[in-house]
C-alpha cells in the first residue's frame, strides 16, 4: 500500500440498501478514484462497535452501531494521489445539510447519522481500516 495514496471508504447501509452504490462508485471514479479492493457484507455488532470504537463515549454511539449493522454495506479501498484529504472533501460534511453542493453526502445522504458514506481521516487510519476489512492478499492491488 502506498501510504498517502489510499483511503478506506464504506458505502453505508442507508445508501447500499436503497440502491445507490453504483451511482456513488461512478461518482468517485469520475473524480479520479480507483477501486483497489471491495466487499459486500453486513457488519456484526462487534465489528461495527470496534470500527467506531473512537466514538464509544458519544451519545450517538449505540444508535450508530445499530444503523451500521442494519443492512448490507460496502467497504472499499480507493486509490488517488492524496486520497485521504481528497475523499474527505469529496464526501462533504458529516451532516448532509452542511455538506457542499456536489459532494456524495449532499447528493445521497439522508441525515447526519444515515449519511451514505465513511472516509478515513488520516493515512494511519486508512491503513488500519483497510486491514480491518481486507487481507494482505486482497490489498495487493493497492500496493
Ligand atoms: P465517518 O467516520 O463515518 O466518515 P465523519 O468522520 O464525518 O464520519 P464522525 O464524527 O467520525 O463523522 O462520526 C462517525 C459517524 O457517526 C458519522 O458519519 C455519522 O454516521 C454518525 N454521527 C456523528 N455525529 C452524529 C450525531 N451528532 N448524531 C447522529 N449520528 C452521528
Ligand atoms: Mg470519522
Amino acid at each position: 500500500m502506498t501510504s498517502g495514496n489510499i483511503t478506506l471508504t464504506i458505502i453505508k447501509p442507508d445508501a447500499f440498501t436503497s440502491g445507490k452504490a453504483g451511482k456513488i462508485i461512478a461518482h468517485l471514479e469520475a473524480e479520479g478514484y480507483a477501486v483497489r479492493a471491495a466487499r459486500v457484507m453486513r457488519l456484526t455488532e462487534a465489528q461495527a462497535g470496534e470500527f467506531y470504537a473512537v466514538h464509544r463515549e458519544r451519545p450517538f454511539y449505540k444508535s450508530l452501531v445499530s444503523f451500521m449493522t442494519s443492512g448490507t454495506c460496502m467497504p472499499m479501498v480507493l486509490e488517488k494521489a492524496g486520497a485521504v484529504a481528497a475523499l474527505r472533501k469529496s464526501i462533504g460534511a458529516t451532516d448532509p445539510k452542511e455538506a457542499d453542493a456536489g459532494t456524495v453526502r449532499k447528493l445521497y445522504a439522508e441525515s447526519k447519522e444515515r449519511n451514505a458514506i465513511h472516509a478515513s481521516d488520516s493515512d494511519e487510519n486508512a491503513a488500519r481500516e483497510s486491514r480491518f476489512f481486507f487481507s494482505e492478499a486482497e490489498l495487493i492491488a493497492a500496493k
